[in-house]
């Protein structure tokens, strides 16, 4: 869609999620630094002065009651829609390790997170179309670790490349795309792969927590009558690395240089969402990492983004829950 470049590129959404308490074997007794407010705000101690707090504004704010179904209703749901008309839409879940990224995307079987509900909900959608196009929807899965893009569905696949095409769409030659069918035909393809990834973790210091794991669905319709007009539409699902500062962990030698890439793609991120949502910048830094770069056509412009920010409540997640909130607060406000 071409208006001349003069269009203001859409802002992307910005919700946080609090965890429930659940550090109890830790028995310190110091009970949760961070509390809800309403469905917009919530506060957190001031650590330098605990008798204070500091208060926090968003577009959302889910608290530990709120359910996999709300998030995904409040959050994910409105912005299905988007991706059968051709417009591509990205959903991001920001945080430290161990605040509930996983869970709110991917969740379990008694808890389905976001990744399993848009995919159901994208199928329900095509499903309800009226006659006229004809629907395929595909999916690829794939991670960006230490900035190397690696095919998630063709494991013992090399690092690839991302290219942009004369319309300044975004694509990976070589990543593995396959058609799925139905929510089943989804699920027999993701969960092996999602299980390769946590294998992978174990072996390789926690991979997860260091990696982003991208899932792509892309909903191509081509219109029934000539000339068979086509469109393709494109949903990100990221489940993005861990946002703790891993210089502060001591971390060193390998570890240090996967730190690095980890914080240059938030780094990155954090500039390009501020940028969007300033609407100021002259130029969008997309080109700076190798996650934005890839999410370019997917994020602002005409797409339509929401980026979950996951907290915990305990205190010894405190500086990165700060951290985290201030990224997420200043992407916000502006
Ligand atoms: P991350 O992916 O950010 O490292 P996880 O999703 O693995 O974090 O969450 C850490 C732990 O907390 C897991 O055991 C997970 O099941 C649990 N958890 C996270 N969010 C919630 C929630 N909203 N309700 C209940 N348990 C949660
Ligand atoms: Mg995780």
């Amino acid at each position: 869609v071409s208006d001349g470049g003069n269009k203001k590129s859409s802002r992307v959404r910005v919700a946080v999620r609090l965890r429930p308490y659940m550090d109890k074997q830790d028995g310190k007794g110091e009970g949760p630094c961070v509390r809800g407010l309403d469905s917009q705000n919530l506060e957190i101690i001031n650590w330098r002065n605990a008798t204070e707090t500091v208060k926090y504004h968003f577009d959302a704010f889910h608290g530990e009651q709120t359910t996999q179904q709300e998030v995904f209703l409040s959050s994910v749901k409105p912005i299905l829609p988007h991706i059968l008309n051709g417009q591509n839409a990205s959903v991001f879940a920001y945080g430290p390790t161990g605040a509930g990224k996983t869970h709110t995307m991917l969740g379990s079987s008694e808890q389905p997170g976001v990744i399993p509900r848009a995919v159901g909900e994208v199928f329900k959608l095509v499903k309800a179309e009226d006659e006229g196009w004809d629907y395929s929807i595909g999916m690829s899965y794939l991670e960006i670790y230490n900035e190397k893009v690696l095919d998630l569905l063709s494991p013992s696949s090399q690092d690839l490349p991302i290219r942009e095409d004369k319309d300044k769409n975004i694509f990976i030659p070589g990543l593995t795309h396959t058609t799925i069918t139905s929510f089943n035909d989804f699920d027999k393809q993701f969960v092996p792969a999602s299980l390769n990834r946590t294998t992978a973790s174990t072996k390789l210091n926690q991979r997860s927590s260091r990696s982003h794991a991208i899932l792509l669905i892309k909903v191509v319709r081509t219109q029934c009558a000539l000339p068979h007009r086509q469109q393709t539409g494109k949903l990100y699902l990221v489940d993005l690395a861990g946002s703790e500062d891993n210089r502060r962990t001591g971390n060193q030698g390998i570890r240090l240089k996967e730190s690095g890439a980890i914080n240059l793609s938030l780094f990155t991120l954090s500039k390009v969402v501020d940028s969007l949502n300033s609407g100021t910048a002259v130029r969008v830094p997309y080109r700076d990492s190798k996650l934005t770069r890839l999410l370019q056509d997917s994020l602002g412009g005409s797409a339509h983004s929401v980026m979950i920010t996951n907290i915990a409540p305990e205190y010894k997640y405190y500086f990165d829950t700060f951290n985290a909130l201030n990224f997420a607060a200043k992407s916000k406000l502006i």
